[in-house]
């Protein structure tokens, strides 16, 4: 009995193996190298899920990522990688590598936290685990262990089978303020690199190709006026906040010019002090984002003439800083082609019906379709672009990108509400993970072997990057800034400290 048990689980474990094609565990090549790498994820899916775990009780907001980054050098220099923390003049910006010499590809993805995204896992109840602090109400804690656990399988199998040239990850700080990807660019760190893929949780197990999100550019705009008092002299005044009252008042006018594709939203972040003292200064931060950055950059220059005929109403002076800003993504399609079959080949993790029954009375609490989880994977050309931004974009106007997203997420619970830091941890999660893992080494397994999809993946990049060459929109003298989210972070941090996981997770 125990002997017939024994090798049935061995029937099942070589299930997977088998379907690459006869005899790949042991042999050579491509094929091989996939059996290869998903035994090593196979092994190592505790010690990923530990990354992933502990990043999410991290919950570290944007360039704010210390404990987070702390951790995945540790776990990558013992893995066998060359880890550098620090690069681009950011100190969480890391960047890991392992072999040498091309093809060089990257897997580019991001770790930070939202504010207030404080929750306790497995309960979709609003029940945060430090008051009003921040979480990982979008899932970036479970890109650790993704692309750590992908880069270390290709590692394996490169070691095992001589492949030459170099596997390397980008972890960006602060993606959801779209604030570094600029400067890692700049930097040159993609100069030399032959493709990336980029990584980012979802609910579905899907690639894409074309523009996949949207351009956005983010600047604070602030008015100097002349305060006086508002009774005794107010013709002595000169009013800051008027001036951004009227750009507000200007750009709606000029709403219903635009392309049906734009998106624009502001914050007045500062607006006067109290009514009987005219204010001296007003600001008023905004978002302007469209399908493309062209688009997105035309409208943001009617912006500065509206902010330019503010002041000129109101006798008032004015100057703009940059905030952040992010190109679409553009993914390649030869890239998309390649990683789909992969997609295929690993297929959707099979959930038990006690995970799709939470994923339905989540669903239902969260008054959303009751669909339960997804059981089949993404057809090629069924992600299509989204009006949110992500400033990966910019990676993938100067190198060749594809994109992959591994279903971790609950269907129709959307990401920047508490609701999305329910199930981050969970056994939904940590299968989605190992999906994700499996298709990502794959895909790369392929890239480093097929000289021909480069050639291919590159030749793609020649035409559709040069159809809307690339600037940075970064101005010369703006370094990036590392102190966003500082104060916040400190301030919760003792708190969240005391959750801490304390994992050492070793790869082997
Ligand atoms: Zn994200």
């Amino acid at each position: 009995m125990q002997t017939r048990i024994r090798a049935r689980i061995a029937t099942l474990t070589f299930v997977l193996p088998l379907a690459l094609s006869a005899g790949a565990t042991a042999g050579e090549g491509p094929d091989a190298g996939k059996a290869l790498a998903f035994e090593v994820i196979d092994r190592n899916a505790q010690q990923m899920t530990d990354i992933s775990d502990s990043l999410f009780y991290f919950g570290e907001l944007g360039m704010q990522e210390f404990e987070s980054t702390k951790l995945l050098k540790d776990t990558l220099t013992a893995a066998g990688f060359r880890v550098e923390l620090g690069g681009a003049g950011m100190p969480t910006n890391l960047w890991a590598e392992y072999g040498s010499g091309h093809p060089r590809i990257a897997i580019v993805t991001e770790i930070d936290a939202l504010p207030g995204g404080s929750q306790t896992p497995g309960t979709y109840e609003r029940k945060p685990l430090v008051s009003g602090g921040p979480g990982h109400m979008e899932g970036h804690n479970t890109h650790g262990g993704v692309a750590s656990m992908a880069a270390f399988a290709v590692k394996e199998v490169m070691a095992r089978q001589n492949i030459p040239g170099t596997v390397a990850i980008s972890f960006g700080p602060a993606e959801e303020q779209i604030a570094s990807r600029p400067f890692i660019v700049r930097a040159g760190y993609f100069k030399d690199v032959d493709a990336i893929i980029y990584l980012h949780i979802g609910e579905m197990l899907a690639t894409g190709y074309g523009l996949q999100n949207y351009a956005a550019i983010s600047s604070i705009f602030t008015f100097h006026g002349k305060t006086a008092h508002g009774a005794v002299n107010p013709w002595d005044g000169k009013d800051a906040v008027d001036a951004v009252e009227l750009m507000d008042i200007g750009f709606d006018k000029l709403r219903e010019h635009l392309r049906p594709t734009y998106r624009a939203h502001r914050s007045i972040t500062a607006g006067g002090v109290q009514p009987n003292i005219i204010p001296d200064t007003g600001k008023i931060w905004w978002f302007v984002r469209d399908a493309s950055m062209p688009a997105a950059k035309a409208t943001y220059d009617k912006l500065l003439k509206i902010a330019e005929g503010a002041a000129l109403m109101t006798g008032t002076t004015w100057d703009v800083q940059y905030a952040a800003s992010a190109w679409p993504q553009l993914a390649n399609k030869a890239i998309a082609e390649a990683i789909q079959p992969n997609i295929e080949l690993v297929g959707m993790p099979r959930w038990t019906p006690a995970e799709n029954d939470f994923a339905k009375d989540f669903q239902k609490a969260a008054e959303k379709p009751v669909v339960g989880l997804r059981t089949a994977t993404t057809p090629p050309g069924g992600r299509v672009q989204s009006a949110s931004s992500n400033d990966s974009g910019d990676v993938s106007w100067v190198v060749p990108a594809g994109l992959l997203n591994f279903p971790a997420s609950v269907p129709g619970i959307e990401y920047h509400e508490w609701k999305a830091a329910v199930t981050p941890i969970s056994s939904i999660s940590h299968k989605g993970q190992v999906a994700g893992a499996k298709v990502l080494a794959a895909s790369i397994i392929d890239l480093l072997t097929s000289p021909d999809l480069i050639q291919k993946a590159r030749a793609e990049f020649e035409v559709e990057s040069k159809k809307t060459p690339y600037v940075s929109l970064l101005p010369p003298d703006v370094g990036p800034a590392i102190d966003l989210n500082r104060a916040e972070m400190e301030k919760y941090r003792p708190e969240m400290r005391k959750l801490y996981l304390d994992k050492t997770p070793r790869f082997n």
